[in-house]
């Protein structure tokens, strides 16, 4: 008899509850991961995620190897997969990370009942969280549905439970079900290859993870507070495609940054610390929310915005996704993007503007870009972030509040260091005109040797022509309800 340890977004063996309660039965436990893209429906993992996936899986196994013990990877509906796993290896217990997206909970449930109407003790864990999504609710038992007071509520429940080891021993079946290779899921991409960007900026897995965290506590965290919005600054800590994956808990990352504080500063704790916590609570807020609002990936969390009249502009949402905007602050996200996976917050905050309300191209439109081509991809914080821009979310930053892509490139990339990272073409222009090319007159250009429209495209759209229209359309809105 064995006990499955069914793993899914918890790839890691420290600080794992249902790798521990599956150890804690004392059977043989078969670690096996499903590929479930047939259950995921549309929310099967995008390009970038499924290279980290790859990564992630091959880590697993090494490190479960170095339990003497080897991870199962199986293919289809996890229902079924699960059903023949039971039968195969006669298990009597099968436990899993809780996780939170609509089609996943809806799906785990019927497996839940599944099992335990065959007689198999079926237990899920939280181990994504610092608290589950119905742990942090109003006086009156609701969920919050802005961050300021959720926040207050969740430090108020106490400092989370700390974080545990790896297992000591992981025993393994005497007999290994067969097992697919995980080259034959073919996750990274051949023809054409194109994640070299991603391989030579990311090592997915747990110790990476790790050493990841032991850097950003040991020191970065101290400053974030200051250098967090500056994308040309290494000042985050660039944890979100770890966390995603599971590959560290937040209980990890919670301990980690305290402690170290603790053991650097005692008193007062830098401001960086509590920011830094804040925004780890950012992440639990929007799992909180997706929990609570199922249609955050799809609706409008305030229902007036369902009415609002987008444009349909391929030319446009193809200049922006490959960062030939014409505006180099949106650029350079969208190249760093596509080159490595991910893109620094601010500038997601920027480009996600720009798409909404510069372009009025649908903000379900720019998720979709990002699912496809962030390696930190995630239904909650995407799904929530991009509501929170264009303002339709519950907790969200209003819509008039439109962003200028000249004024914010000089203000948090000030001598231009990351647009002339991600946009060499214009790199030769000085400082003041680095984020507005356009503005550079005939002898400037020619001192930059930059041919504008041939070297680096003019503005898709002008930003004062764009946002006056924008708040044009959001009367209109107005307009319609009240009329
Ligand atoms: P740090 O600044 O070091 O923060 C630490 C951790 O806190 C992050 O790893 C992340 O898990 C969490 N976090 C920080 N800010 C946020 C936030 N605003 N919302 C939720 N969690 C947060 N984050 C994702 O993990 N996946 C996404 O798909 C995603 N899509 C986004 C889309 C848009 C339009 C915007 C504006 C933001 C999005 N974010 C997303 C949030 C944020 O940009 C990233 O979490 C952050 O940039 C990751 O870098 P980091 O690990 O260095 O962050």
């Amino acid at each position: 008899m064995t006990a499955i340890l069914w793993f899914r977004r918890d790839l890691r063996v420290s600080d794992n509850p249902a790798l521990e309660a599956a150890v804690a039965t004392g059977r043989p436990v078969l670690p096996v991961y499903i590929l479930d893209d047939d259950d995921a429906g549309d929310w099967r993992p995008g390009g970038a995620s499924r290279w980290w996936l790859h990564g992630s899986l091959a880590a697993l196994g090494s490190a479960l190897e170095r339990h003497s013990n080897e991870l199962v990877l199986r293919r289809g509906s996890a229902a079924t997969v699960l059903a023949a796993l039971v039968e195969e290896t006669d298990a009597s217990h099968v436990f899993w990370t809780r996780r939170y997206e609509p089609w996943a909970k809806a799906r785990d449930e019927e497996i839940k009942s599944m099992l335990k109407a065959s007689g198999v003790d079926a237990q899920s864990f939280n181990g994504s969280l610092l608290r589950e999504p119905w742990e942090v609710q109003t006086k009156a038992g609701a969920p919050y549905k802005v961050f300021t007071p959720y926040w207050r509520a969740l430090r108020a429940l106490g400092e989370p439970p700390a974080p545990s080891p790896a297992p000591e021993d992981i025993l393994a079946p005497a007999q290994r079900p067969e097992s697919d290779g995980l080259d034959s899921w073919e996750l990274r991409p051949t023809t054409p290859d194109w994640a070299a960007g991603l391989r030579e900026t990311w090592q997915p897995g747990e110790d990476s993870a790790q050493t990841r965290l032991a850097a950003f506590a040991e020191d970065i965290v101290f400053s974030y507070r200051e250098a967090r919005d500056l994308p040309g600054v290494a000042g985050t800590s660039r944890l979100s495609p770890h966390l995603h994956f599971g590959e560290i808990s937040p209980r990890q990352i919670w301990q980690s940054v305290v402690s170290s504080a603790l053991t650097h500063f005692r008193d007062p704790m830098p401001k960086g610390v509590e920011t830094y916590l804040s925004e780890i609570a950012w992440r639990e807020f929007s799992y909180h929310l997706l929990f609570h609002f199922p249609k955050l990936p799809h609706e409008p969390l305030r229902p007036q915005f369902a009415g609002f009249d987008w444009e349909d502009d391929p030319e446009g949402l193809g200049r922006w996704q490959r960062g030939e905007t014409g505006y180099p602050i949106v650029d350079a996200g969208m190249r760093e993007l596509w080159t490595t996976g991910w893109m620094h917050n601010r500038v997601r905050m920027i480009v996600a503007s720009f798409l909404i309300k510069d372009l009025l191209i649908h903000w379900r439109e720019g998720a979709a870009w990002f699912w496809d081509t962030l390696v930190d991809a995630d239904l909650a914080s995407n799904s929530a972030s991009w509501q929170w821009v264009a303002g339709s979310g519950t907790d969200a930053a209003p819509y008039f509040r439109v962003f200028n892509p000249t004024l914010q490139g000089a203000k948090f990339d000030p001598e231009g260091d990351y647009v002339r990272r991600w946009v060499p073409e214009i790199a030769s222009l000085p400082n003041k005109l680095i984020h507005a090319p356009w503005t550079a007159s005939p002898l400037e250009l020619a001192d930059a040797g930059l041919t504008l429209g041939a070297d680096y495209p003019m503005p898709v759209v002008d930003h004062g022509f764009a946002r006056t229209r924008a708040l044009e359309r959001l009367k209109r809105l107005k307009e319609k309800q009240d009329g």
